[in-house]
């Protein structure tokens, strides 16, 4: 077995005992591996694991990644910080935008999304630390803003998407991805039909699949320590 492949292995381990912890079903939590700065040849590894989604944090590194790799007809996540003067190349080639947090991003990312292409697969990355953090809107402001994300004719909102501050406390760990829950949980109550809370990474997935995670985003748990 090759290190990712046993890495993968190891993942899906925790992500499954995690779940049944919390009674939940294992197979209602998948496993995104967040391939940013690693060459091809490491998605490769994982894609001939059978790992199909992957995380990609810089336009330039995703959009090569994808292009190089297309022939294995893999699932392509954009997860980074977007600027919307490189909005176009991620509507072309990738299959999801997680880090969307103001109308203005979405907006473009629909109007530049290619024709025959299905409609782009988003998150609202929502802030829901106490502390001032770079990205994601106020959970304030998300309501409003995916409802007029999800009105949007080229993307179809399936989603929030959280990156707590890093921290070791369990507690707080919790604390974070309970409040992203609770606004995923309000707004489909308020009838956006949302399959996606994306939440947790390498060092506090047990806690985000414990509050209900469908989705974590994991690199070095897989790929190992980036530099
Ligand atoms: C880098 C990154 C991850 C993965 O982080 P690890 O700690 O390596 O698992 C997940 N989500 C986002 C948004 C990232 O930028």
């Amino acid at each position: 077995m090759t290190p990712i492949s046993a890495q993968l292995q190891a993942v899906h381990a925790r992500i499954d005992a995690a779940a049944r912890a919390a009674g939940r079903d294992p197979a209602a939590v998948s496993l995104l591996a967040v391939s940013k700065t690693w060459p091809a040849d490491s998605v490769r590894a994982a894609a001939a694991a059978g790992q199909r989604a992957f995380g990609e944090n810089y336009v330039q590194e995703g959009c090569a990644k994808a292009a190089e790799l297309a022939a294995l007809g893999l699932d392509w996540h954009f997860i980074g910080p977007l600027q919307s003067n490189k909005t176009r190349p991620v509507a072309e080639a990738f299959a999801w935008v997680h880090s969307v947090d103001r109308l203005k991003i979405a907006e473009r990312l629909s109007a530049q999304r290619p024709p025959a292409l299905p409609p782009l697969n988003v998150c609202l990355q929502v802030n829901v630390s106490d502390e001032a953090s770079k990205s994601g809107c106020t959970p304030a402001a998300a309501p409003a803003l995916a409802h007029a994300i999800a009105a949007l004719p080229r993307l179809r909102l399936r989603g929030v998407m959280c990156i707590p501050e890093p921290t070791a406390d369990v507690v707080a760990q919790r604390r974070a991805f309970a409040a992203l829950r609770t606004l995923y949980e309000r707004l489909r109550q308020e009838g956006l039909p949302l399959d996606t809370l994306s939440m947790g990474m390498s060092h506090d997935l047990e806690a985000a699949v414990a509050e209900g995670a469908t989705l974590v985003r994991v690199g070095t748990a897989i790929f190992g320590e980036r530099n």
